[in-house]
């Protein structure tokens, strides 16, 4: 019987990419430039009045560390079957909530998914498989071949270019090494190259741990990302190692350079926060990014609860639950806000 997990970085972890969602949230989509332009000062929530609310990119992350719950058996190992089960009806019921934005690749598997088509995924190399990954690789640290499988199935219920999986796979790997203080780049390269087969991915993946030296709004420059970070995967995992070989236990400065890139700012962050997270813990997070969420049922707190489950290895038993009525209004709300930033960009500076 596997030892008691301790929560510290699977709370950082999902904290983690909840602040880095929220910090970033209002400049996803803009470029560098008009990001310094409208706003200047970055260290602080810029969403509603000083408080940060959490996107699609930390729910994602919520939803999977709900379904390993649900798949937890004894001794924790996991069934993959109800894992992949419970994924799908969680992320059929999160549409039904009116996610303000969702991925076009994510939104087309969902539907397929609520048509009952057994394999949902679509051909996309977008980042949600990247979204949900940090935690998966985190609970099975000590366990790649698991890691690996869980992966797989957490990318292929919404997306199947192979892409997707690599980026998902190199994601969950540093989150996994994170979670032990191993942030070595030359050690990450050794273990992915074990994980993964696309060349061209791995090499650029080399040249972020060589370029570890350079500030990462130059990285992006030097790889033609120097105006915004897409929402391909290769860009986005490739700009979040880079971060995370730079700045491996510096919550703060990482994510604010990530964000300073420009482009899928809540996914970039959200992600490399999971990352970071794991490494630091919640005490590692700054206090008071964590105290000016302004969220509602899936709180700080609630999200707590969540890692806290998710560390105990007894299984079978059921993850935290929200409701989901509540998470309907409160969606409600943040897309009216959500459109706001959109009306407010229309204007300078531009
Ligand atoms: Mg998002």
């Amino acid at each position: 019987m596997e030892e008691k997990k301790s929560p510290d970085a699977l709370i950082g972890c999902l904290l983690g990419s909840a602040v880095g969602d929220a910090l970033g949230l209002p400049m996803e989509g803009l470029s560098r430039q008009r990001q310094l332009k409208i706003f200047p000062d970055i260290d602080s929530y810029h969403f509603f009045f000083g408080k940060g609310m959490i996107s699609d990119d930390t729910e994602h992350a919520c939803i999977t560390a709900q379904a390993l719950i649900a798949a937890r058996q004894r001794d924790a190992l996991f069934d993959e079957r109800a894992f992949t089960a419970s994924l799908s009806k969680r992320l059929r019921l999160w549409l039904l909530m009116l996610p303000a934005a969702t991925g076009y690749a994510t939104l087309r598997a969902i539907l397929k998914l609520w048509l009952g088509f057994k394999r949902s995924g679509v051909y996309s190399a977008g980042n949600g498989p990247a979204m949900r990954s940090p935690i998966i690789g985190v609970l099975l640290c000590d366990d790649p071949d698991k890691m690996k499988s869980l992966v797989y199935l957490s990318t292929i219920v919404t997306h199947t270019d192979p892409k997707a999986y690599d980026g998902a796979l190199a994601v969950a790997l540093a989150a996994a090494m994170a979670s032990k203080h191993i942030d070595d780049p030359r050690e990450y390269l050794s273990r992915l190259d074990g994980l993964i087969d696309n060349h061209d991915f791995k090499k650029m993946i080399k040249t972020a741990a060589e370029s570890a030296g350079q500030s990462t709004e130059d990285f992006a420059a030097a790889m033609g990302l120097g105006s915004a970070v897409s929402g391909y995967i290769y860009h986005t995992v490739l700009m979040v190692l880079h971060t995370w070989f730079r700045h491996p236990a510096d919550y703060k400065t990482a994510i604010t350079a990530a964000i300073r890139c420009g482009g899928d700012t809540d996914t970039v962050a959200a992600i490399l926060g999971g990352i970071i997270g794991a490494r630091v813990g919640k005490a590692g997070i700054p206090d008071e990014y964590i105290q000016s969420l302004y969220e509602w049922p899936v709180t700080p707190g609630w999200i707590e609860r969540l890692g806290i489950a998710l560390s105990e290895t007894a299984g079978p038993s059921s993850p935290p639950e929200f409701s989901y009525i509540g998470k309907f209004i409160r969606n409600i709300a943040f897309i009216a806000i959500v459109l706001f930033h959109g009306f407010r960009r229309l204007f300078p500076p531009y």
